[in-house]
């Protein structure tokens, strides 16, 4: 059984574990404020703030605070500015929020999750820049490479326009990470395994698997409540998230096996709320299926 963990890539690299800042930047989405359209991708909640959360300093401070317990005072962190479209909007704005946000001694990395029709080239400049002082990743939820899912979840743009940006990435030396929904209606494990196979073969360095959850005043819930809508059970969950890591190269870091819902919101599938029993069940199964990353494709070359 073998895949490649980020937990284990940080440690790694910095002798211990390694803990998320969640932080906001304030900046809103395309897909909301009627640039693209107004509702948003159809799962998305729009929880975050809008306006801008306080100072970067202080929103560090309170993030620190709630990992302290665990983390003690030798911990490194990762900044990670996770809400809505952390690229939209001006490099005048936005490059003191991240510089200050990579300033601290303790702070490791700059996580920044945005979309890939929002990094103009001054952006990604600016981002090239930082990460020369410290790694930038830039993470882009591409959910899935077909497109009628995609229109049907309302993504707002096509796979070339995610290719183009995980080119200018990497061109800057940028890592990139894509997030990816299992799940999605009318795709089956297969095309799920294409995705992460595309995604593999992006030049993207890094991979996240989620699950297609229903959050309480989405669109999704308006569908799922309609009875338009089936989420998936775990044994389905686990095998089509089995295929789709023996899909991707061997290297890739795999960031998540799983998403992280609200759970006060969560509508549907239920058994998703426990994320530790999740976690078991799938690294148990992927022990009994002796899971390899990769394996696919390395079958196909022999
Ligand atoms: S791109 Fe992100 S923030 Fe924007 S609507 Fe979709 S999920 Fe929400």
């Amino acid at each position: 059984m073998y895949w490649n963990r980020l937990s284990d890539r940080l440690r790694e690299q910095y002798g211990g574990k390694v803990y998320k800042l969640a932080l906001s930047s304030g900046c809103t989405c395309p897909n909301r404020d009627g640039t693209l359209g107004t509702r948003g991708c159809i799962f998305c909640d729009g929880a975050g703030a809008f306006a801008a959360a306080g100072e970067i300093c202080d929103q560090l401070a309170a993030a620190k605070a709630r990992v302290a317990a665990k983390a003690g005072t030798e911990a490194r962190y990762i900044a990670y500015f996770q809400s809505f479209t952390n690229t939209y909007g001006s490099v005048e704005r936005l490059e003191p929020l991240y510089r200050q946000a990579l300033m601290p001694e303790e702070v490791v990395a700059l996580s920044i999750a945005t979309r890939p029709d929002c990094l103009e080239k001054e952006t990604l400049n600016m981002l090239a820049a930082l990460n020369a002082r410290k790694p930038v990743w830039v993470e882009l939820g591409l959910q899935t490479i077909h497109p009628e899912t995609a229109r049907w979840l309302r993504r707002g743009y096509d796979l070339p326009v995610f290719d183009r940006a995980v080119q200018a990435l990497r061109e800057r030396g940028i890592k990139v990470i894509v997030h990816q929904i299992l799940g999605l209606p009318g795709e089956t494990p297969e095309m799920m395994a294409e995705t992460a196979r595309y995604i593999g073969e992006s030049g993207a360095d890094g991979i996240k698997f989620h699950l297609l959850h229903v959050l309480r005043g989405t669109d999704l819930a308006r569908e799922w409540e309609a009875g338009r809508l089936e989420t998936m059970t775990l044994p389905a969950y686990i095998q089509a998230l089995e295929a789709c890591i023996r899909q991707i190269p061997r290297e890739m870091v795999v960031h998540r096996l799983t998403g992280d819902g609200a759970k006060r919101d969560l509508l549907a599938p239920l058994w998703s709320a426990d994320k530790k029993r999740v976690l078991n069940a799938i690294h148990r199964a992927f022990l009994q299926d002796d899971v390899e990353q990769g394996s696919a494709l390395e079958k196909e070359k022999t």
